[in-house]
């Protein structure tokens, strides 16, 4: 891996950026985006020569971490053949990812549509669940992401939403469990389990349950803080969906692929949800994908009728081609149950360690290649250590943060008052420690605050 520094290429890259590149989700005069010159395994670097683990896997998504070559040789070996073919017709790449995918996806799912990422997979989910129930309202969780479009940011319950939100999307918010912020006074996993069961449980009869298409889940919260729910928690959401007639749908864009050390986190509880969307690690984002898997049951609602839905990308060959050869790559070199050790016996020891020395440290959770450390002010008031939607000044403590891993070397993930540790499934042991060791420094910084 040789970086190539060419600071006036670099220069060039990021004069044009500024001038035409209109960007996600920031206001554009106030961002100062880094000009990448080029990305290996789990390492990136830019054209002055600075070089950084990437402890974010982009945005939580190159699971196998960049240019792995098995799958840049499967793209390029597509299009050299088929670089695309509308969705009406069986091609053999888009049939091999959804063989591949339905192979691997819990229970009965074994049914693909294809959509081009995350949220637009949501949004199929949500409306096959209302044509297959005749319901009109959709419960979600605070403390949620579900993408950027119109229908996944309504059911998105981050500030994300509030600007977009039209208020009339027939979106119910509810709290899921979170017992180190309990909404329910909760003090043991039992007791949050149980409480935010009732709470769903309650919200649905109020709501009537007749007028409820669908509760939407992320199996685990990404974004909004890898909240790992209690034991039996998603158990009880099946459970209330059978009772109720609603659809469950799972949302495992994020923990999907291998994130959590399974293939699904659905696999983690033994869940089996009757939709479950996917995107990011399914070819790890190297041509965009996404997709929603479904029961039979829901399924045999389209048997006879038409499915009133669709997108001139659906199956793109292009992007299955790199599905296919990032599942085999995975099976072939074991990236699922590799996550999954290192997250026990790497990851998970010394967060915990780094929690005991660092008093801006106020819970770590997490599993696999997925993990978050929350930072507080205070760990005897769980004060965050900055306020929520903090910007500008306000997020002073987490700019320090971040600035001090990117000054030993490693890219962090910070959300809010939290940092995430979200490396590739296969980086190495070394690479790993390497990462872990920079956010000791990163967190002395973080320290200063408290
Ligand atoms: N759902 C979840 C759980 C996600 O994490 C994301 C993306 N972060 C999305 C949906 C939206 O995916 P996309 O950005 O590909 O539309």
């Amino acid at each position: 891996m040789t970086p190539h520094p060419v600071p006036e290429t670099g220069a060039a890259v990021k004069a044009a950026d500024r001038a035409h590149v209109f960007h996600s989700w920031s206001a554009q005069e106030l961002i100062d985006p880094l000009a990448v010159a080029g990305a290996q395994g789990s390492y990136f670097w830019d054209y002055d020569g600075n070089r950084y683990l990437d402890f974010t896997s982009g945005l939580v998504y190159t699971n196998i971490g960049y240019q792995h070559p098995k799958v840049v040789a499967a793209i390029q070996e597509q299009a050299a053949r088929m670089t695309t073919f509308a969705p009406a017709f069986a091609v053999e790449a888009r049939s091999e990812a959804a063989r591949l995918i339905a192979e691997r996806t819990p229970g009965d799912l074994d049914r693909i549509f294809f959509t081009n990422g995350g949220a637009d997979a949501v949004e199929h989910a949500v409306r096959m669940a209302r044509l297959h129930t005749g319901r009109p309202k959709v419960l979600s969780a605070y403390r949620s992401y579900h993408g950027g479009t119109q229908q996944a940011v309504n059911l998105t319950g981050d500030p994300r939403r509030w600007p977009s939100d039209s208020g009339t999307a027939g979106v119910v918010h509810f709290w899921a469990p979170y017992l180190y912020r309990s909404r329910f006074y909760a003090e043991t996993e039992e007791q949050e389990c149980a409480r935010a069961l009732e709470h769903l449980e309650t919200t649905i009869a109020f709501e009537g349950p007749a007028t409820v298409a669908a509760i939407v889940l992320e199996t685990i919260p990404g974004t909004a803080g890898i909240m790992v729910p209690p034991s039996g928690y998603l158990a009880g959401v099946r459970a209330l969906c059978d009772t109720y007639g609603i659809v469950f749908v799972l949302d495992e864009v994020m923990a999907g692929f291998g994130r959590t050390g399974e293939w699904f986190a659905a696999d983690l509880f033994d869940v089996v949800p009757d939709l479950m969307t996917f995107a990011k690690g399914v070819n790890s984002g190297y041509v965009p994908l996404g997709g929603v898997a479904i029961s039979p049951a829901v399924a045999e609602t389209f048997a006879r009728r038409p499915y009133p839905g669709g997108l001139t990308y659906s199956g793109h060959p292009l992007a299955c081609a790199a599905a296919v050869a990032t599942i085999r790559a995975m099976d072939e070199e074991g990236v699922v149950a590799h996550a999954a050790r290192l997250g026990a016996e790497v990851v998970g020891p010394a967060l915990r360690e780094l929690a005991g020395r660092h008093p801006s440290v106020g819970e770590v959770r997490g599993t696999g290649m997925f993990w978050a450390v929350e930072l507080v002010r205070d760990r005897e008031t769980r004060e965050p250590l900055v306020p929520y939607n903090a910007s500008g000044e306000a997020a002073a403590p987490t700019a320090a943060f971040a600035a001090a891993a990117k000054a030993h070397g490693v890219w962090p993930f910070v959300n809010m008052n939290r940092t995430h540790v979200v490396p590739p499934c296969n980086i190495t042991e070394p690479e790993l420690k390497e990462g872990l060791a920079a956010l000791d420094a990163a967190l002395t910084a973080a320290d200063e605050y408290t």
